[in-house]
């Protein structure tokens, strides 16, 4: 029998939040209560303000946010291999005020520095290696031990979803670029981060941020990611 599809939940009560803050820290979900939604919030990133979709929880008189992974660069960051970034305005407008941000950057995080040489998937779709492009490091086994570390912590951070830089060897979910030993390509890759984070997070929402731009394919992730908080708080 086919399993559920991923991040496809019940509804479920949102929980906004106005501090637009990136940072990490547990959330309780103990003493929540419901609480008469303010029809605004102030967006951090573009200081417009935008309406939540959902009703919203409380702790006391502090909002409570869903927890969303990002790939870093799509926030501004400049972690990219060549010292820059891939803001998404749209997703960061549209999203960022309902939100609360876990960035993560595997590539900087396994330590290959900023700026650094560019890498790809090399080898069969199984079971690709992350080599860089000109000088052939593979840094393989180093993102493998770093992603199960990772997507362990990321599991202790609770997290509601994951937006993923489209086409990364690292953060892409598919349709990467692999390129056989000749050198011919083709789009059957996943990153190795996002394959780690799929494999242990089998049922939790995620996008390319590529598929979040337009207003309803946000509004869906959003609803999708605070159904999968309600269903996993309700275990
Ligand atoms: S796509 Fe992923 S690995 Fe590459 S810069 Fe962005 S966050 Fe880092």
């Amino acid at each position: 029998m086919a399993g559920p599809e991923r991040g496809c939940l019940p509804l479920p009560i949102g929980a906004p939040s106005d501090n637009g803050q990136w940072r990490a820290g547990r959330s309780s979900t103990a003493a929540l209560e419901a609480a008469p939604a303010p029809s605004h919030y102030h967006n951090p990133f573009t200081s417009r303000r935008l309406t939540h979709p959902t009703p919203l929880r409380h702790v006391g008189d502090m909002a409570i946010l869903p927890r969303i992974g990002i790939s870093q660069c799509l926030l501004g960051e400049n972690v990219r291999h060549d010292g820059g970034h891939k803001r998404d305005d749209f997703l960061l407008e549209a999203l960022g005020s309902h939100v609360e941000w876990v960035p993560v950057c595997p590539e900087v995080e396994v330590g290959m520095g900023t700026p650094r040489e560019a890498i790809r998937l090399v080898g069969a779709s199984r079971a690709p290696r992350l080599v860089t492009i000109t000088s052939g490091i593979d840094h393989t086994e180093a993102m493998a031990q770093f992603s199960q570390r990772r997507v362990r912590e990321l599991e202790a951070l609770e997290l509601s979803g994951y937006v993923f830089k489209a086409r990364s060897p690292s953060c892409g979910t598919t349709g990467v670029a692999l390129f056989n030993q000749q050198g011919t390509e083709t789009q059957d890759g996943v990153g190795l981060f996002a394959q780690a984070f799929m494999a242990h997070f089998p049922l939790i929402p995620i996008e390319d941020e590529d598929h979040l731009h337009d207003p309803q394919a946000v509004q869906s992730f959003l609803e999708r990611a605070l159904a999968y908080r309600q269903s996993r708080n309700n275990i």
